[in-house]
């Protein structure tokens, strides 16, 4: 699991485990995985979706308007792109033998990724909770917003980057406004969109290769059945603790992987931005934790007995391959430091 939130081992068998948008891979997978209850966003939710974000794109003013046909294909194409370079980091390991199923899925009950071994099966599972790529995303425009805009901008970016948080921290299963404001953040400026769907995608890639670091590295249990998660993150069980040490070896697993992705950078630019300036993406990642954390006041989560605190975890990757970080990188990690820092001040004082 990437982080302190863990499952609860309990009855919510009745309950939903998945909303939102799901395509046919992950519905698939995870009915067979044995999660049958789900709810899918209607065709309408999505068209409607579809319609206001036209109409937003309209205001960037390149006189170019989508066709929602268009704007369809390329969420469905989306996924699949991810899970493409995923399997390209992952090229040199598992030669032989099984390995893990991956859903893309909204979790009501998390909203953070993780592997457990499905008790139907017998195979490992790994649920990447859209919520953790809406936290990064959310975050980093509202933050981009507040620290680059002024005056009604300013106060956009600076409540996108709270509710944000809010919900990441909370796990507010509600299905809210979120898609709509980042919509609008999402039109607001066209290199602020770039940067902030780029590192979401880079630090949900990376949630992906820490996860898959706990199967590589023998960390599952044998079998374990996920029934249910507590809704903020507080309830404790036994199953899917691993302890420090194996949340950082997975950490380094990932990072390794994630930056060996680096070198075929002009072949996944075709699909997905990418590139060595955001080589530090789980850097960020682990900051914005932290100052998730910080903002909810939530210091059991930042000292947790299952997780070292995120800024710990930063700097074991920084002192293990800091070395490795690119120039870009290393110029666009210090821009991105000063706003953070200064965000900081104004919320936490
Ligand atoms: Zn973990």
């Amino acid at each position: 699991m990437l982080v302190p939130e863990i499952p609860l081992l309990g009855k919510a068998k009745e309950e939903n485990h998945f909303q939102g948008l799901l395509n046919d891979m992950a519905r698939n997978i995870l009915i067979r995985s044995g999660f049958v209850s789900f709810t899918p966003s209607s065709d309408t939710d999505v068209a409607q979706f579809i319609e206001h974000f036209s109409g937003l794109w309209e205001r960037v003013g390149d006189g170019f308007t989508p066709n929602p046909q268009d704007i369809k294909r390329q969420m469905d194409e989306y996924e699949s792109i991810l899970y493409d370079v995923w399997r390209l980091a992952l090229r040199n390991d598992f030669a032989s033998g099984p390995t893990p199923l991956v859903a893309q899925a909204a979790v009501t009950r998390t909203a953070n990724p993780l592997i457990f071994r499905s008790h139907r099966l017998k195979r490992p599972v790994v649920i990447m909770a859209i919520e953790f790529w809406l936290f990064i995303a959310g975050t980093v425009f509202g933050l981009l917003h507040w620290a680059e805009g002024s005056g009604e901008r300013e106060t956009v970016g600076k409540n996108l980057f709270i509710s944000s948080v809010k919900r990441w921290v909370t796990n507010d299963p509600n299905p809210s406004t979120i898609g709509r404001d980042l919509a609008e953040a999402a039109t607001l400026d066209l290199d602020i969109s770039n940067y902030a769907v780029g590192l979401a995608d880079a630090a949900f890639t990376w949630a992906f290769l820490h996860e898959m670091g706990h199967f590589a590295l023998n960390h599952l249990p044998t079998a374990e059945v996920m029934r249910g998660m507590s809704a903020d993150g507080t309830a404790t069980a036994t199953s899917i603790v691993y302890g420090h040490e194996d949340e950082l070896a997975a950490d380094a697993f990932g990072f390794d992987r994630y930056l060996g992705l680096m070198p075929l950078t002009m072949e996944l630019r075709q699909h997905i931005r990418f590139g060595p300036q955001i080589d530090h993406a789980p850097i960020v990642a682990f900051e914005l934790m932290d100052f998730a954390y910080r903002l909810e006041s939530r210091y059991d989560l930042l000292n947790s007995s299952s997780h070292p605190a995120p800024l710990e975890r930063a700097k074991v990757l920084m002192m293990s391959r800091g070395s490795d970080l690119s120039e870009e990188g290393c110029d666009w990690y210090g821009y991105w430091s000063e706003r953070l820092a200064a965000l900081q001040v104004e919320l936490l004082g």
